[in-house]
């Protein structure tokens, strides 16, 4: 929208509007090049339980561009949804995660983890989406109990009805489901109470400063209460440090992802990471 409406009512040109809405234009482009051309790949971050050992992971996309090299999905993910072309990178994650799955599933020292998958609220909407999940699973061979959905407070708002009965119908499979970045919505305890939920992901923005900011420490502590009050499992992410992580154990949160632990790397990489003995709390 590079003519903007002054408050006259006039409109006007803008220069940096203009090249902003042209670069837009440009990675909107390369987004469906990029699908064809599967220019996607899938990272691991190791998710541990209490006592520091792998129990799954969460599967991020990045995004290999020929020219601009490595793009953040912080980027291009926002773009993405706008444009809808988040319903085939979806589908895409989902069956790459799946067949990361099976992967791990003919081995024993794998067979045991979970992997969590970001699906957006539009791809969550599709009329099709328990069907395409259902063909994905039958597809791949993928065991629906180690397959976890992240979904977001966007994906319920305005359809909570609707979400809550693709939930069940999901559920019914044997996925379980996260709610992600929990506590930087609006109205997310309306959302903990109807969803049939299994797990709330703190987000990181509590789990930063929570050894030096008593009000993130609270925070943390009432989400950590709640979920065990309400039955679900907690885990925390931007668990970056052992400081970070002794505070969260001594609060008895379930579960942790975090640079402390791992960062997002290959499914070679994560497994080899999460073989070995796990961090100390001393
Ligand atoms: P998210 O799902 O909340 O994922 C957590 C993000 O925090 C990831 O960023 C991860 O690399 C980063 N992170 C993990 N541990 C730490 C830590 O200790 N400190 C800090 N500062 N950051 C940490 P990433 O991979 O850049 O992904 C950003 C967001 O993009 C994700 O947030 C998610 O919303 C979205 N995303 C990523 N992959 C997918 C995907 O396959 N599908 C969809 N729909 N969204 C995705
Ligand atoms: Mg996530
Ligand atoms: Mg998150
Ligand atoms: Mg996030």
């Amino acid at each position: 929208l590079a003519k903007q409406s002054a408050p006259n009512g006039l409109r006007f040109y803008d220069p940096a509007v203009q090249a902003e809405l042209e670069a837009r234009t440009e990675m909107e482009r390369d987004l469906r090049v990029a699908i064809e051309r599967q220019e996607f790949v899938l990272v691991y971050q190791t998710q541990v339980d209490s006592t520091g050992r792998a129990i799954g992971a969460e599967a991020l996309i990045r995004w290999q561009h020929p020219q601009q090299g490595f793009v953040s999905p912080g980027t291009f993910i926002p773009l993405a949804e706008e444009t809808g072309l988040i319903v085939p990178i979806g589908q895409w994650v989902l069956e790459a995660a799946c067949e990361q799955l099976v992967a791990w599933a003919d081995d024993d020292s794998t067979a045991h983890l979970t992997l969590a998958v970001n699906v957006s609220a539009k791809q969550f909407q599709q009329p099709d989406f328990v069907d395409s999940v259902r063909c994905v699973l039958a597809r791949t061979g993928a065991l629906p109990q180690r397959l976890k959905l992240e979904i977001t407070e966007s994906t319920v708002i305005g359809n909570v009805d609707d979400t809550i009965a693709r939930m069940h119908q999901l559920k019914a499979l044997g996925i379980s489901f996260a709610i992600d970045d929990f506590g930087t919505g609006y109205s997310s305890l309306q959302y903990l109470k109807r969803l049939p939920l299994d797990q709330i992901k703190i987000d990181q923005s509590f789990v930063r400063d929570l050894h030096k900011d008593a009000d993130d420490m609270a925070i943390v502590q009432t989400i950590i209460a709640m979920g065990q009050a309400l039955g679900l499992n907690v885990i925390a992410e931007g668990v970056e440090t052992q400081e970070h992580w002794r505070h969260l154990n001594d609060r008895q949160c379930h579960a942790y992802q975090g640079y402390y632990f791992s960062k997002p790397a290959s499914a070679v990489e994560m497994v080899k990471r999460s073989l070995a003995p796990p961090p100390m709390l001393n």
